[in-house]
């Protein structure tokens, strides 16, 4: 999970995730992640695609990346 630090309008700290948007596409999978700050009211997004491949695959296979 990657989480904001910080607001990038005002630079505020207080931040509030909102319900995370997750799509599928033809051959990758989009998470959008919602952030609301406390202080400006503003919304922003992180937004993270992997190969869908990737995203359902066991993590067996880093091992064999790995050793
Ligand atoms: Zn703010």
């Amino acid at each position: 999970m990657m989480e904001p630090i910080m607001c990038p309008f005002c630079g505020g700290a207080e931040l509030f995730e909102e319900e995370q948007t997750e799509i599928e596409a033809d051959d990758e999978y989009w998470v959008i992640y919602h952030w609301r700050c406390a202080d400006c009211n503003e919304v922003f997004d992180k937004i993270t695609s992997q190969p869908i491949s990737d995203a359902f695959e066991d993590v067996e296979d880093e091992g064999t990346i790995w050793s």
